[in-house]
């Protein structure tokens, strides 16, 4: 009896031995796993799962019939493994069905999470899927590739909403609000005009810039009929494309095979495709999908333990530490890889730390090194991350081939983002000329600029232009027509409101850098005035395509500037140096103008020398310019690059609002 007794404790404290759960004093201690098969290897024969969850005491499978109701059928236990993880093998054929895992720790069941690493979820991202990826491509699927690109200074971006792109009634779309709208074709306004994506075609952009499109939990997938709006920044699971934007989101296949019949016809038509990632923050922060695995081990704190918030949404993830950089790597890496996306734009980058991006930079690198990476290089708020390890604007020559967003030139052209009523350069305000041509120099370092009189950055930031996005408007705040508007001179005609922002993309895409549009500013499109139209709805978002025929003027000279830059490569120089060499300034001595010359065939241009003029001041100026026969190409908001007129008088007039583009042969 005795003896028996001694047995048994010996079994029980060996037991506890091999159950005893690890502690660790504190989050850098954890383990971290490296191998890729985290969380679910599916294969006809059989599941293995692995999950990472170093602190639980132990941890479950739950295995359901269906994506979003009723009890699982099954549940097992599952095995500590190496580095924190936890192991289970189903020898069966589990296609069709879902599943969760469920922690415990501390001798309490958190809620069940269908983990981070998911890729294919029930309706509303609840439950993870166990489906066969080969059945997720479409037709042709293997020969698709990516359209050429030499450059990233070639790159011209245009930011759309899957659902503003095609919900409109008159967009002539079938598939309005999903995916499905950017595979038609032949789709057409009410007065015959193209929309969709023959008018991304005619317009000649490079790059679709999709609004989040990875599963986000703000719309509920359950209710299509209630055509709920939101951006969608608000994450959920980051690796399964958004439900309420496919066509069947009870079924997890449709969902990841319609996104890359997007992706498959937008290359078609020679168009890449960038992903908006939210890696920063997460819709929830305790007990979001990852916070399940590993209770605050993926999120910053501040001193008294809460949860800090640089994101301004509650809570910010801790990519320097090591599952968090891990994943965001392997994410994006999988992006590119499984949905041959061309390229991310970080939401605000600068909550993540330089280590991680540049490890995204050189993941990336390995699939494809043409793929695009960009981000708004800052925090929406405080961060405990300490500003030097920041991918923020200052930080950004330390960033490998990414670029970042600059707010100097946007804010120098339209005015303040902030005040609305605050106008900018194009509007007539005084004094501003350095800031744009902080700008027009892509935000390099160029020794006929006043930095200290730049905008907001008094020193150039970047290496290379290839590192810098020039843009006037995107999403976030009022769009350019409701800020030129609101922020207008007293007097100031509709007339004059169309030049000024003919004038401000004249100066986006005639400076050193990356354009980027706003989808709809081509066609004029007005927010009415809100200035954050997250959830909005449709009226205020949706892109209004019969604005191509009221506003067919716009229209053609936002073509027609895209045709500028796209034939002429002295727009697109890749390098500080080539830039500072070939880019000169004039001394114009005429206060609200600048004006410079890009001179000599600079990279590969066609044109011997090319002359830009901007004229802010809402009068005519005459200036002087170099001797030449110039041919002049756009003027008084007219580009016609087949010649408007040819000057060769050293006084040259610039035509109120607006600019004026000569060039020599
Ligand atoms: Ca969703």
């Amino acid at each position: 009896m005795k003896r028996y007794f001694f047995f048994m404790l010996l079994i029980s404290s060996i037991f506890s031995a091999c159950n005893k759960v690890p502690k660790y004093a504190s989050y850098d201690e954890y383990p971290v796993y490296d191998g890729s098969d985290l969380e679910l290897t599916y294969s006809k024969q059989s599941c293995k799962f692995r999950v990472w969850a170093p602190t639980a005491s132990q941890v479950k499978l739950l295995i359901y019939e269906n994506g979003n109701e009723g009890g699982a059928y099954q549940t097992l236990d599952m095995d500590r493994s190496e580095k924190g993880t936890w192991t289970l093998k189903v020898d069966e054929n589990l296609k069709g069905k879902f599943y969760t895992f469920q922690l415990k720790i501390d001798e309490k069941w958190l809620d069940e999470t269908p983990g981070m690493w998911v890729k294919a979820t029930g309706v509303n991202g609840n439950r993870a899927a166990i489906i066969d990826f080969a059945e997720t491509n479409p037709a042709g699927w293997e020969n698709d590739v990516r359209p050429p690109l030499k450059n990233f200074t070639d790159i011209m971006l245009y930011e759309v909403h899957a659902r503003d792109f095609s919900v409109s009634p008159n967009s002539g779309m079938k598939y309005k609000g999903k995916f499905l709208a950017f595979t038609e074709r032949g789709t057409k306004n009410t007065a015959g005009e193209p929309t969709g994506i023959d008018h991304l075609k005619e317009l000649g952009i490079t790059h679709v810039h999709l609004l989040p499109s990875f599963d986000f939990s703000s719309v509920d997938e359950t209710k299509p009929k209630d055509n709920k709006y939101n951006w969608g920044y608000d994450p959920l699971n980051y690796n399964v494309p958004e439900g309420s934007y496919s066509t069947d989101p009870n079924n997890p296949v449709t969902r990841i095979k319609e996104f890359k019949q997007m992706v498959q016809s937008l290359h078609q038509a020679g168009i890449r495709v960038i992903m908006d990632v939210v890696y920063n923050h997460t819709a929830i922060g305790k007990n979001s999908h990852l916070d399940l695995l590993a209770p605050g081990y993926f999120y910053r704190h501040n001193a008294d333990s809460t949860l800090s918030n640089a994101s301004g949404c509650g809570n910010e993830t801790a990519s320097e530490r090591g599952m968090m950089r891990k994943f965001i790597v392997e994410s994006v890496v999988y992006w590119a890889t499984e949905y041959h996306v061309d390229g991310f734009r970080f939401d605000l980058m600068g909550i993540h730390d330089i280590e991680t991006m540049n490890a995204v930079r050189a993941a990336l690198d390995k699939v494809d090194q043409s793929i695009f990476i960009y981000g708004e290089g800052w925090t929406a708020a405080a961060s405990p991350l300490d500003e030097g390890l920041r991918a923020v604007k200052k930080n950004a020559k330390e960033l490998d081939n990414i670029a970042v967003f600059s707010d100097d030139i946007r804010d120098a052209l339209k005015g303040s983002w902030m005040h609305s009523q605050i106008p900018g350069f194009v509007s007539g305000i005084d004094s501003l000329e350095e800031a744009v041509k902080f700008g027009v120099v892509g935000a390099t370092q160029h020794p006929q600029v006043d930095y200290s009189k730049a905008l907001y950055s008094k020193a150039p930031y970047v290496n290379n232009p290839t590192q810098i996005i020039n843009y006037v408007s995107c999403h976030d705040d009022m769009c350019l027509v409701d800020k030129l508007r609101e922020s207008k001179p007293a007097d100031a005609t509709d007339d004059e409101l169309v030049r000024f922002n003919k004038l401000a993309q004249t100066v986006v895409f005639t400076s050193q850098g990356i354009p980027f549009i706003y989808a709809g500013e081509e066609l004029y499109r007005t927010k009415k005035g809100i200035h954050n139209t997250f959830q909005s709805p449709d009226s205020i978002n949706r892109i209004d395509w019969n604005f191509k025929t009221t506003h067919r003027d716009v229209f053609d000279y936002y073509k027609g500037l895209i045709a500028l830059r796209k034939g002429h490569s002295a727009f697109r120089i890749p390098t500080q140096e080539l830039t500072q060499e070939h880019l000169k300034f004039l001394n114009l001595l005429v206060p609200n103008v600048v004006g410079f010359t890009l001179n000599n065939h600079v990279n590969g241009e066609v044109w011997k020398d090319v002359l830009v003029l901007y004229n802010g001041n809402r009068k005519p100026v005459r200036v002087g310019i170099p001797a030449g026969e110039w041919n002049v190409v756009c003027h008084d908001g007219v580009i016609n690059l087949s010649g408007i007129a040819q000057v060769s008088d050293t006084i040259f007039t610039v035509a109120p609002s607006s600019a004026s583009i000569l060039y020599t042969k």
